[in-house]
């Protein structure tokens, strides 16, 4: 399958890997919008949010948990962080491997542009 993250799983392309476990991987974003910018991806292939099926929610639980783990480890959890994910083309999405954004680090706006 022709999928960048699927690639990184795969290590056939290289990623600054910041955690790993069984269901997830997280990286950081090769283009950061804020001082940590790590995209957490799960380890099967889902394009996109549409395609989340009831066997799947453990595993977007998992995503949102790493994501607050690792905000804790940078020690922004307190002040506050963006997690965002996007879906298809007007949600902004560009790779069709579901993954959640978390952004730390600056201070965020609302609403997000
Ligand atoms: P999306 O726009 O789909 O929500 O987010 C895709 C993200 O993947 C973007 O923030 C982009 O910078 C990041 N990205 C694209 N290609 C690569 C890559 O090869 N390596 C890494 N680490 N991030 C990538
Ligand atoms: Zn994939």
């Amino acid at each position: 399958m022709d999928c960048l993250f699927c690639k990184i799983i795969k290590r056939e392309i290289p990623a600054d890997i910041v955690y790993e476990d069984d269901e997830v991987l997280a990286f950081n974003d090769i283009n950061p919008q804020a001082p940590t910018h790590i995209l957490i991806i799960p380890k099967t292939h889902i394009a996109t949010l549409n395609d989340i099926e009831e066997p799947d929610l453990a595993m977007i639980g998992r995503l949102q948990y790493t994501a607050a783990q690792l905000a804790r480890e940078r020690g922004f959890a307190e002040d506050g962080y963006r997690v965002v994910m996007n879906c298809n083309e007007m949600g902004g999405q560009t790779v069709y491997h579901i993954h959640m954004h978390l952004m730390g680090g600056r201070e965020f706006t609302w609403p997000a542009g």
